[in-house]
């Protein structure tokens, strides 16, 4: 029987850009749960995995002061709030990034008003930056060695240069309509986001050590499997070591005979890259035959 204490505790985001693409990475991990309407906090019923369900921003410190184990945001929440505690702490590292989860992408962008005078990050010495990421913005400018008051707002940055609170601002971006309804031109890039997982940097218990271990083998295989496709076809054994060089990051092939076929083989691999109607034209061309190309459901590195 697992007690409360060995139960893992995810933080992901309530309700927002990475709420639903979360929980579905979770139960793509097996994860069954039962959430109640505006319940904080959903039990796993099949894992020792309970999620909480929290604002985005709350995410990094829940994992820093321990009350979570595991937690997933967006980079730019993660290193914003890693600046933020690193400088007023003396303990180290706040919590370790595990891994780049490959959705939720942004980027977070310098823009400045349309027709200005401001065209390049050179431009800003010296002048107002406004942002919700101070402490990233701070770090960037520092590094170029470029002197500029980075002005923290809580929202709303784009409108800030219209308002005269300052020059320019620094804002995720993904299309850049809104940039555009409000006069801005995107400018250089800070930092490219996506969702992160983030883990406590204290020892857990081994029960809890081998289940974190089990999800994050888990995650891996269902990252894996999005691009992955297994391919089978018919091939003369004179074009393999050609169609092999074709199939874009596949291990070694399964190869097969074919009844009353003496000169061609059955080809089956899985590729972990994306199949083309490229790929599978050159494989045709090398004299492959029969190619079909399926979805992989579960895969285990
Ligand atoms: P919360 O109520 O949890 O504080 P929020 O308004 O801060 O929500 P969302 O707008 O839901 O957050 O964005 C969450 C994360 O999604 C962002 O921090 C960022 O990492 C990512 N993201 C992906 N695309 C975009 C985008 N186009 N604009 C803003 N964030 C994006
Ligand atoms: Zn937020």
């Amino acid at each position: 029987m697992i007690d409360k204490q060995n139960r893992i505790k995810i933080a992901i985001q309530k309700s927002g850009r990475l709420t639903d693409l979360s929980l579905d990475l979770l139960q793509r991990c097996g994860l069954k749960y039962t959430r109640g309407k505006d319940q904080l906090i959903a039990f796993g019923e099949n894992m020792p995995i309970d999620i909480l369900l929290v604002r985005d921003d709350d995410i990094p410190a829940l994992v820093r002061d321990d009350v979570c184990d595991l937690g997933i945001a967006g980079l730019n929440v993660v290193e914003e709030k890693r600046l933020r505690f690193l400088n007023s702490s003396t303990t180290g590292e706040p919590f370790e990034i595990v891994r780049q989860l490959d959705y939720g992408q942004c980027k977070l962008c310098f823009a400045y008003p349309e027709g200005g005078k401001l065209g390049s990050i050179e431009d800003l010495r010296g002048l107002r930056i406004a942002t919700t990421y101070p402490w990233i913005v701070a770090d960037f400018l520092r590094t170029r060695s470029i002197e500029a008051e980075v002005i923290e707002f809580s929202g709303a940055v784009e409108i800030a240069p219209g308002m005269g609170r300052a020059e320019a601002i620094c804002d995720l971006v993904s299309t850049g309509t809104t940039l555009r309804a409000n006069n801005l031109r995107e400018g250089e890039t800070l930092m490219k986001s996506q969702a992160t997982l983030i883990r406590t940097p204290l020892e857990v218990p081994d029960e809890k050590a081998d289940w974190m271990a089990r999800l994050l083998q888990r995650i891996d295989g269902v990252m894996q499997v999005r691009e992955s496709k297994y391919i089978m076809m018919h091939a003369p054994k004179s074009a393999l070591a050609e169609i092999r060089k074709l199939l874009p990051g596949s291990e070694a092939p399964t190869i097969l005979p074919l009844d009353s076929l003496d000169d061609k083989v059955a080809v089956h691999v899985v590729c972990r890259e994306n199949v083309f109607w490229e790929t599978l034209e050159n494989l045709k061309a090398a004299g492959a035959s029969s190619l079909l190309v399926m979805p992989v459901e579960k895969m285990l590195p």
